[in-house]
């Protein structure tokens, strides 16, 4: 029982981190973008390169390919 109090706690504090990360989110102008490599999926192990906002971690788009070539270059 305590085990299962624990995971139902810490799932409900995970959804309060979510929508906490969604409102910055939500408010954040993504004003400093850079090209990263990110899981394609919070489940998935695949890496995808995507536009990252410095500020919120949020995707913002996805790299032209002269960009991407450029990214992989370094
Ligand atoms: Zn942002």
């Amino acid at each position: 029982m305590v085990k299962s109090n624990k995971v139902a706690e810490l799932i409900n504090k995970r959804h309060k981190i979510d929508i906490e990360i969604e409102d910055i989110q939500k408010e954040c102008p993504h004003s400093n973008i850079s090209v990263k490599s990110v899981r394609e999926r919070l489940d998935s192990t695949t890496m995808v390169i995507r536009y990252i906002c410095d500020e919120c971690y949020l995707i913002v788009g996805i790299p032209n390919n002269d960009k991407l070539q450029k990214f992989l270059k370094q």
